[in-house]
């Protein structure tokens, strides 16, 4: 009997330590996810109305300011590899082929002040945002700072998914440091070099033929070109520009290890400085300093490895993904701009400004974009129980408005074409109606797109779908959910664009 006993015991004891194993296992999980879900600035929220009045009874004159800082990585380090964003994880620069850059440009109608970045990067959430905004200094007067990425695919990873495997962050935190460090400079810089300035804005027609594909129904483009040119009222020269497209910009695709800033790069450059060939201009350089903004580039807009680009100038057709190829696009883009700012237009320096911008909770209905935080990959806490906070704004500047737009929306949300998708998860009408651009004031019509935020796809409801049947009866399902945060986030901020749009109008 008593030799029994111990084998009777050992079970009950070996269960007993199992529940207790397994409580401390439950307990270390849950306290990784409260701190990885924790708000990383409970302080964020804001509501900012700034209104024109001022303005009104005391009309200023127009100044702007542009500047620009290198944010190139260093990748000649080996102990330090910098990841490369955009397609698959452990993707390794291995040089560097042209510089990336923070530029910068402020406008002040001489009683609010708005700063806007443009980085060469793929992506920024609102942390790093508030934190640039945080280092602004109160000199540089700024009211409100937006901060855009072109969404690069050839720069380092800034949000946390291209790490060496699906399991490891690839953000360098002194890198990320570096980009936060070198906009807020660039924004003081552009501050410091105000000068009066005429403004024309312009819509550019763009065809996508050989030049940009769709690659998920309904085909949708945000094709044209929009700009506004400064330039000094004396002289007419160019202080810079603020262009806006919507595509990827990932032309040199996947297997590229060579950090580059894209088309977005030689658009700039051509520009500024023209480009010869053969001795003889084929484009004429305008000088100044040049922004590149991305617009609604989901759904998706991709210079994909399909389209065959032609050089405008020498006539080569260039279908294999290469750096060439990337700057016959970027002259494409060139070749239409160029021509509109070299001709004299009538701008004007009687541009006031109004400014309204908060911060907004979006639920987060995605278990991918759950699990990073708690995995180390991406750095970004909940605001409150499964929900995210971001931003959006409305800014009206002379007969032009912007919508800064947290991520990359379709473009059918912006210019209309949303369907009753065949297929959809949520067999309803289209919600975000009208579209965007139709809500917006104004004559000329900005859409930012990934402004101080990049929280992924933002996807019509009635086009969303994650189980068959699939949409437009396509076989294998469709691709972009995986990179939304929800099925609520294009309703919930079609309506805050609404809302901002009818305070504009009160
Ligand atoms: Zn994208």
């Amino acid at each position: 009997m008593n030799a029994n006993r111990p084998t009777r015991r050992w079970p009950r004891r070996i269960l007993r330590w199992f529940a207790v194993l397994l409580l401390i296992l439950l307990a270390v999980v849950l306290a990784r996810c409260l701190y990885a879900f924790r708000d990383r600035d409970p302080a964020a929220d804001f509501a900012l109305e700034l209104t024109d009045e001022a303005w009104q009874q005391d009309p200023r004159p127009l100044r702007v300011g542009f500047a620009r800082v290198k944010i190139t990585p260093d990748v000649a380090d080996p102990t330090k590899p910098v990841y490369v964003a955009g397609f698959s994880q452990n993707r390794l620069a291995t040089g560097v082929h042209d510089d990336l850059w923070a530029i910068a440009c402020i406008i002040d109608d001489g009683h609010r002040r708005v700063g806007i970045a443009s980085l060469d990067a793929i992506g920024l959430f609102h942390e790093a945002v508030l934190e640039i905004r945080r280092r602004l200094r109160p000199e540089d007067g700024i009211d409100y700072a937006i901060v855009c990425t072109t969404h690069n695919h050839n720069t380092p990873d800034l949000m946390g998914l291209w790490g060496p495997h699906p399991l490891k962050s690839g953000v360098d935190r002194a890198y990320l440091e570096l980009v936060i460090a070198a906009t807020a400079r660039a924004l003081g810089e552009a501050a410091a070099a105000l000068e009066p300035a005429q403004v024309v804005f312009h819509q550019i027609p763009m065809s996508t033929d050989g030049i940009i594909a769709d690659t998920r129904k309904p085909v949708v483009f945000d094709p044209d070109l929009r700009v506004m040119h400064f330039t000094r009222p004396a002289s007419g020269d160019t202080i810079g520009s603020l262009v806006t497209w919507a595509n990827h910009p990932e032309t040199p695709w996947s297997r590229n290890t060579e950090i580059t800033s894209d088309f977005c790069g030689y658009l700039r450059d051509a520009l500024e400085h023209g480009v010869e060939l053969d001795g003889r201009p084929a484009i004429t350089g305008v000088g100044g300093i040049h922004l590149f903004i991305n617009g609604a580039v989901g759904g998706l807009m991709t210079t994909h490895p399909s389209v065959t680009v032609t050089n405008p100038f020498t006539g080569i057709a260039l279908k294999e993904p290469t750096h060439e190829k990337t700057q016959a696009l970027g002259w494409q883009l060139a070749a239409r701009i160029a021509p509109v700012l070299t001709t004299p237009a009538a701008g004007t320096d009687q541009t006031p400004i109004t400014i309204r911008a908060h911060t907004l909770e979006l639920p987060l209905d995605n278990w991918a974009f759950l699990l990073a935080p708690v995995l180390g990959l991406i750095d970004r806490g909940h605001s409150s129980w499964m929900k995210m906070r971001t931003e959006v704004a409305l800014i009206t500047f002379g007969e032009s408005s912007i919508a800064c737009v947290p991520g990359e929306i379709y473009p059918e949300l912006v210019n209309g074409g949303i369907e009753r998708a065949p297929g959809g998860d949520f067999d309803c009408d289209p919600v975000e109606v009208p579209p965007l651009r139709e809500l917006m004031p104004g004559r000329a019509k900005f859409v930012f797109g990934l402004a101080n935020d990049e929280i992924g796809y933002i996807i019509p409801k009635s086009h969303w779908d994650r189980n068959p049947p699939y949409l437009y009866g396509s076989e294998k399902g469709v691709y972009g959910e995986i990179n939304s945060i929800g099925p609520d986030c294009a309703p919930i901020l079609h309506s805050a664009f609404r809302d901002l749009a009818a305070r504009q109008s009160r």
